[in-house]
């Protein structure tokens, strides 16, 4: 053992001793990183602490360069740094509108053997306990390499983390595989639905109400598109396919925004909406997408054109990050339920970045501290005992990756 975990931790007040990740943690939740903020602050502080270390981070950017991706490899004993395992974590967290939380969001407090702060569950903790064990990782003897990934704009759809996988496939950096920290109450997470979100745009044409033939209403036209989005979404539900292993065992869809018209005496020339679906990773979101774009294309149009020819129905899409279906003989599911001791097939319907890097070829699964039903609320928070427990699961895993541990 090394004398700084020797090192008798500071206690709670309950007696229990804080994990030493606080530090790390409290730094990171202080960092306002919702989503619509830049998050380039904190991928600088983990940057420089990195360098701190010895250790080159690449960054990829977004937007305009104020957000970034972080990826670094801490290599091998040998410095190799081919293959290991990536611990992967998104850097921003959603907004606290219109919340009414009991402490500031922004600086984390401790209540009764709970850390609250907006990230603390969602991902933050995780993030912060893997920082913290960097000097553990550089002390061990590596038979494989470990690798830091950090993304931004996951909760606006896995919008960043496209790029650093991307850089990683051009630099032909392939790990064997990744555990995803997002709260799951450090079990493991073998599956989970993808994402697809896609705005819509129904084009019709402005008349006075009072001569409607004249016209062409886009809001009928989107009723009946979102009508049909329904009929699909029914299907699914009665029809399947179904895997009941999922808390929701089949593919959902839904419209969640819509605007159009702007004023009660004229026929509306256009209407906006949102609609998304969560498939099953076994079911293919393209072939989910198209169904919706033929019945518009071969139904509605010709309909909305024999009103009038310029009709049009636009979609864009704005999200999309893939569904995850880990195998179970994969290594790191094997490692990962070793290591929690847990065999349970638990599959969710959030969409995590998992689903990402197991479509770059890394086999991926989620285990991170604190319980899902504590992210993006009020309140958020997750217990010391979870950010213990995932202290724990990560030391082991970096013993388990020594060379020591490979030669027995
Ligand atoms: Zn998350």
């Amino acid at each position: 053992m090394s004398v700084a975990t020797e090192i008798a931790q500071p206690s709670s007040a309950s007696g229990e001793p804080l994990p030493a990740s606080l530090d790390w943690i409290t730094r990171l939740v202080s960092m306002d990183t919702v989503s619509r903020n830049p998050n380039l602050g904190l991928i600088e502080t983990v940057r420089d602490a990195l360098r701190a270390h010895g250790i080159d981070a690449t960054l990829t950017h977004g937007h305009d360069g104020r957000w970034a991706n972080l990826f670094a490899t801490l290599p091998a004993a040998d410095g190799s740094t081919n293959g290991g395992i990536v611990l992967s974590g998104h850097t921003d967290v959603v907004p606290v509108d219109g919340q009414s939380w009991d402490s500031d969001p922004f600086d984390p407090e401790i209540r009764d053997g709970l850390l609250y702060g907006r990230g603390t569950c969602d991902m933050k903790g995780f993030i912060g306990t893997a920082l913290t064990l960097v000097p553990e990782i550089q002390r061990t003897k590596l038979a494989k390499p470990v690798h830091l990934a950090l993304s931004f704009d996951e909760e606006v759809g896995c919008a960043g983390a496209p790029l650093m996988i991307e850089e990683l496939v051009k630099r032909g950096v392939k790990p064997d595989g990744c555990v995803v920290g997002e709260p799951t109450s450090m079990r493991p997470v073998v599956a989970h639905k993808g994402i697809n979100a896609y705005q819509c745009c129904v084009r019709g044409l402005a008349a006075h109400s009072s001569l409607t033939p004249r016209g062409l209403n886009a809001i009928e036209y989107a009723a009946r598109l979102i009508c049909h989005i329904r009929d699909l979404a029914d299907q699914f539900r009665e029809q399947g396919p179904f895997d009941e292993y999922f808390d929701v065992p089949f593919t959902t869809a839904q419209t969640s925004t819509i605007e159009g018209g702007n004023a009660i005496n004229t026929v509306p020339a256009e209407c906006r909406f949102v609609f998304e679906f969560r498939n099953l990773p076994t079911l293919d979101p393209d072939a989910v997408f198209a169904r919706v774009e033929q019945y518009a294309r071969e139904t509605l149009l010709p309909k909305m054109q024999r009103e009038h020819a310029s009709a049009a129905i636009e979609f864009k899409k704005i999200a999309a990050a893939p569904g995850l279906e880990a195998s179970e003989q994969a290594a790191i599911t094997q490692l990962v339920r070793a290591l929690t001791a847990d065999q349970d097939r638990r599959k969710v319907a959030y969409g995590t970045e998992a689903g990402l890097f197991a479509r770059a070829g890394i086999p991926s699964v989620v285990c991170g501290p604190g319980d899902i039903q504590q992210a993006h609320k009020a309140n958020e928070f997750v217990s010391l005992e979870q950010l213990h427990a995932c202290d724990a699961f990560l030391r082991k895993l970096i013993r388990g990756m020594s060379v020591d541990a490979h030669a027995q």
